[in-house]
């Protein structure tokens, strides 16, 4: 596995490759990070942010949602996969904002976890990107990359990954490491087609040695 040193220098290298590596759903509150994240389940940021200005500008405070019917919040987002189940998610987590949480996304993940639809994931998200917190949220992506570049186990939980990531990188860093694996998984490390003849971890890679090798024979 990486040692912490190696994956100061790997973390430095992609940094390098993604200077800008930021959240990429769009969203001007909290409210709204947790709405596209809940609608970007299996389901990529750049759908997300399609029909996100649409449902944004229809419902722009909590009380809409509450005052809309379920049905209208489905037919804002029905371009997304599995809208009904997100609809459902978006109309009780904003019940649940507004009747326990004075009408303010909470900002701990113990109080985040008990939204609808939100899971640890979610919740480091707006955690990190909204107030601040520390946090390592991980989503397809960080899991594979972390995987293939031998940060953890291939047959870590997510969970476990996660816990792996705060062992190895400084508290200080979580945050941009969520965004460096994420930016590196989206656009160069891909699952189907992984950039392996231009990575500057093919020499340490498995997962890249052995697609390297499957070209050449
Ligand atoms: S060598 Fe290939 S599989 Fe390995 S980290 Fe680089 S792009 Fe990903």
């Amino acid at each position: 596995m990486l040692t912490k040193t190696k994956l100061r220098d790997v973390l430095t290298q992609i940094d390098k490759m993604f200077p800008n590596a930021h959240c990429e759903l769009n969203h001007s509150t909290p409210l709204e990070l947790v709405i596209a994240v809940v609608l970007s389940a299996q389901c990529t940021d750049v759908l997300v942010n399609k029909v996100t200005p649409g449902l944004f500008s229809k419902y722009p405070k909590l009380e809409d949602y509450l005052e809309a019917p379920l049905e209208n919040i489905e037919e804002a987002i029905r371009k997304i996969g599995l809208f009904r189940n997100k609809a459902k998610f978006i109309k009780q987590l904003t019940e649940m904002i507004a009747h326990d949480f004075g009408g303010n996304v909470p900002s701990t993940m113990e109080d985040l976890i008990k939204l609808p639809g939100v899971g640890r994931k979610t919740a480091n998200v707006v955690l990190s990107v909204c107030f601040g917190v520390p946090a390592i949220a991980v989503d397809t992506h960080v899991e594979r990359v972390s995987k293939r570049l031998q940060i953890c186990p291939k047959n870590a939980s997510v969970l476990e990954v996660e816990k792996t990531l705060m062992k190895k990188v400084p508290k200080q860093d979580w945050s941009k490491t969520h965004h460096l694996l994420i930016f590196f998984g989206r656009y160069h490390c891909k699952a189907q087609n992984p950039n392996c003849t231009e990575c500057p971890f093919a020499d340490f890679c498995k997962e890249g040695n052995q697609r390297l090798k499957a070209v050449k024979a």
